[in-house]
């Protein structure tokens, strides 16, 4: 997206003779300036949702910074206010109260967000689940202080899970039983930067980017690109940016253990619960995903972090063959660890320098 500005200064200035007035280029300039001025860049950070929001925004000339930050503020806050399971007077934390065969009517927000969960669950026989509550709640995740549950109360908690439907006329959720409660943290913030984009998008803003805690949204391009290098943080030292991928118009989310986790016993315990065995997914050091929808992305890293670097490809291939990821894996005995990214990223992504040594990448076929 070059200015004409710098258009003409660099093409045009050095081949004026000397003597020549410049006075009618200067007003040129003015003019050209004055008619199609280059939008300005508005950068701003704030806390939210549990995280920190930042923005780098490219604002039409008719756009005030305020009117974009209270886009985006407003924008997480319905989110928020809606589905997060730390306001216990949020939709979702009514329906995780509410009784066994209880029919309860879902907001739109809300029903984008659960229809997505459920076939997310379905498609990855269960890896995905916005019920996974019970387990959360289990290890300690609520109280931040980590605690190893003893098998009857995993099997309990395993027994809550899944237990509710969706239905479409009129739009409702029939929960089945009492202890299904949902945490729609593996999803919910990938909505809330798609609802930010669209809404920015009908301000007027096309170039832009958006980062809620790690869920990007990449509007157009940056200054004078049609595409955002965006980084990949390092999944064994979370202060660095191991790599790059480039991106327009697409949402990228990472998941990883590393975003928060307990302490039981001096082990770590990743905040992303495998509903196949009850227990903190194992197995990739973090998944990241590129898709045209914040939901997907963020719906999709959570899914491909249970399902681990095996099935996590195949999945992709099977339902989501638009889709572009990186998965990161410990290496075996003795090897470096291994990136792998599908097939179409190859001249996309991109190692920083440094990391050759720590990383293999290889692409998957
Ligand atoms: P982050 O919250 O760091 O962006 P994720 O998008 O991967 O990371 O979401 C992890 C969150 O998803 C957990 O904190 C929890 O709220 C929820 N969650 C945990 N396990 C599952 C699961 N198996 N399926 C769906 N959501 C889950
Ligand atoms: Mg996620």
């Amino acid at each position: 997206m070059k200015s004409k500005m710098t258009d003409i200064k660099t093409g045009y200035f050095g081949k004026f003779p000397p003597g020549t007035s410049l006075l009618p280029l200067l007003w040129l300039l003015i003019c050209l300036s004055g008619c199609d001025q280059p939008p300005t860049e508005h950068a701003f950070t704030f806390k939210t949702m549990g995280t920190v929001a930042s923005c780098k925004l490219m604002l039409p000339q008719d756009l005030k910074p305020g009117e974009v930050e209270d886009i985006v503020q407003g924008s997480f806050s319905d989110v928020n206010t809606a589905l997060s399971t730390w306001l216990p007077d949020s939709e979702i934390s009514r329906l995780s109260r509410a009784a066994a065969d209880s029919a309860v009517a879902v907001s739109e927000l809300m029903r984008t967000c659960l229809q997505k969960s459920q076939q997310l669950n379905t498609q990855s026989g269960g890896a995905f689940d916005p019920t996974a509550e019970s387990l959360m709640r289990l290890w300690g995740f609520y109280r931040r202080q980590g605690r190893l549950p003893a098998q009857a109360a995993l099997d309990s908690a395993l027994a809550d899970l899944g237990r509710w439907r969706l239905e479409d006329n009129p739009v409702r959720v029939i929960k089945e039983k009492q202890g299904t409660r949902f945490d729609l943290g593996g999803i919910a913030k990938g909505l809330a930067v798609d609802l930010a984009a669209t809404r920015l998008r009908e301000a007027g803003v096309h170039h832009g980017l958006i980062d809620l805690g790690g869920n990007l949204y990449c509007l157009g391009g940056a200054q004078g690109r049609d595409d955002w290098r965006v980084g990949i943080r390092n999944p064994l030292n979370r202060d660095e940016l191991f790599a790059t991928v480039t991106v327009s118009e697409a949402s990228v989310a990472t998941s990883g253990s590393y975003e928060r986790f307990v302490m039981i016993d001096g082990r770590r315990y990743g905040h992303i619960m495998n509903p196949a065995t009850g227990r903190p997914a194992e197995g990739l050091l973090s998944a990241t995903v590129i898709a045209s929808e914040g939901i997907l992305a963020d719906g999709l890293s959570t899914t491909l972090f249970v399902l681990g670097p095996e099935k996590a490809m195949v999945f992709l291939r099977e339902y989501y063959s638009e889709v572009e990821a990186v998965l990161v894996y410990p290496g075996a005995e003795g090897a470096v660890d291994t990136v792998m990214a599908t097939q179409r990223l190859r001249g996309r992504f991109s190692l920083l320098p440094g990391y050759e040594k720590q990383y293999q990448v290889i692409f998957a076929d």
